[in-house]
């Protein structure tokens, strides 16, 4: 399990729709990266914000940007 494993699995993770191997085997990996725990705590925290129904709704576009700059900075850490 590395960085772009759990960059994969992200959506699954939080959806609740991986199996229990796989869902350990990420939290192991997020307790030693501090990176990956980041991304972890501000998906959920998105989701959650628009599963409550508030006003924030994160755009398409934002969406977007931030899935690129994740994306950009796992290839950073892992070049
Ligand atoms: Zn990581």
């Amino acid at each position: 399990m590395d960085c772009r494993d759990v960059f994969r699995r992200i959506s699954d993770y939080l959806d609740g729709d991986l199996d229990a191997d796989l869902k350990r085997a990420i939290e192991a990996h997020a307790c030693g990266c501090h990176h990956c725990e980041v991304i972890i705590d501000t998906t959920r925290m998105t989701i959650k914000l628009y599963c409550d129904g508030q006003s924030v709704i994160l755009p398409i576009q934002v969406h977007h940007r931030l899935h690129a700059v994740l994306r950009s900075r796992c290839r950073d850490k892992l070049a």
